[in-house]
């Protein structure tokens, strides 16, 4: 059972009169990803091409990055500027040492926590969190297939281990747990009915998800995008599927269901179908600075204020102040010339 802390309701009135705390085209913020770790223990082609992320690349010191202490504190400040829900994210988050600490401190807050992970340190680690207060998890996980998965993440890591990840959790009672997978043209598109097979029926989501023109490393072209539209038609032609309405406004990912009862699946069209007018998400990066899109080319160093004595009123404002003056609308403005541009890596701010 969540309490609500005594510094929460120390958190004075917003500094916005009346209502939730929009940016300029009117989107509430609501939700809150936190990336814990730039590092990560895979090296997926279309996230940290191996090339580029090698011995050699300079990962963020450990005095530049956000203690668990500090990413509390925030997140006590988020909430009480409206944030219903925090996403751990990364890099890899379970790569990074005593996470259960973290989401049992910011389980003391009347927020949803969940999770994103690559599943490869989920199944020694899943009851802990659940213990600790998680919600809930989502696994990402591009093809049953071993070699295809393996090539994927380059690092030739196993299906099998990634499986065992998504069943400790389900016995964790962090069921049922999302399953994400990245549908990249002429990689692993022709597992797409495998994945919706195997998990038909079991009560787990699978999502799929267009793949993005996020940070400028992973030589992106729109060719390599497979449309959502044709993700569910595949799927529809063998296992027929119906439109179901979204859990809550500005819910990423689109529902349908099998007609037959067997579950459902989402799709995720960041390409074909943006969805930035009811997009309410803030990142907050490792080292503490805060993005408005995913997409975003910098961001807005919150650390500085926080390690520089700025009172809870200070965070407040400051971060109120960032939301209301949001304009980003990446997704629906995309063009050729704009996924060239240097964008943030996604595993620096967290997906
Ligand atoms: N390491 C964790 C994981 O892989 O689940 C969390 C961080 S990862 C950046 C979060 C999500 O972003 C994953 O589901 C991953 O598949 C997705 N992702 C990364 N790069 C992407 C891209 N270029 N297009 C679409 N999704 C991407
Ligand atoms: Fe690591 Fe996740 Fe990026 Fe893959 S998608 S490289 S697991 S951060
Ligand atoms: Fe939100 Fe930016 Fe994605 Fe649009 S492109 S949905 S504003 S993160």
């Amino acid at each position: 059972m969540k309490v609500i802390p005594i510094q929460a309701a120390r958190v004075p009135a917003a500094p916005f009169a009346g209502g939730p705390l929009t940016d300029t085209r009117g989107r509430w913020l609501r939700d809150l990803r936190i990336s814990v770790t730039d590092r990560c223990n895979f090296r997926c082609v279309y996230c940290m091409p191996r090339e580029v992320f090698d011995a050699n690349h300079p990962f963020l010191p450990h005095s530049q990055i956000l203690s668990f202490e500090e990413i509390a504190r925030l997140a006590r400040v988020f909430v009480g500027l409206g944030v219903k829900k925090i996403r751990l994210t990364g890099g890899e988050p379970l790569v990074r040492k005593q996470v259960p600490r973290l989401v049992a401190m910011l389980a003391e807050l009347p927020v949803e926590i969940t999770l994103t992970t690559n599943g490869s340190l989920l199944a020694r680690q899943a009851q802990a969190l659940a213990d600790a207060g998680l919600d809930r998890v989502t696994v990402s996980l591009d093809s049953l297939d071993d070699a295809t998965f393996r090539a994927m993440n380059d690092a030739d890591y196993p299906v099998a281990k990634v499986l065992e990840g998504i069943e400790a959790a389900a016995a964790a009672s962090l069921a049922p747990v999302k399953i994400n997978m990245v549908v990249k043209r002429a990689t692993n598109d022709h597992h797409i009915l495998p994945m919706a097979e195997h998990w038909r029926g079991s009560g787990h989501i699978v999502r799929f998800i267009e793949y993005m023109d996020v940070g400028s490393t992973n030589g992106w072209r729109m060719d390599d995008v497979v449309p959502s539209s044709e993700v569910v038609r595949r799927i529809s032609e063998r296992w027929p599927l119906e439109p179901i309405d979204p859990n809550y406004p500005g819910e990423v990912a689109e529902r349908w269901r099998y007609r037959d009862g067997a579950g459902e699946i989402g799709v995720i069209s960041s390409v074909t179908q943006a969805f930035c007018a009811s997009c309410n998400r803030m990142r907050l990066s490792t080292e503490g600075s805060l993005f408005t899109c995913l997409f975003a080319q910098s961001g807005h160093d919150l650390k500085r204020l926080l390690r520089g004595g700025a009172s809870d009123e200070e965070l407040r404002a400051e971060i109120a102040a960032v939301w209301q003056r949001r304009d980003d609308r990446y997704s629906e403005i995309r063009t050729a010339e704009t996924a060239k541009q240097r964008k943030i890596e996604m595993s620096y701010i967290g997906g």
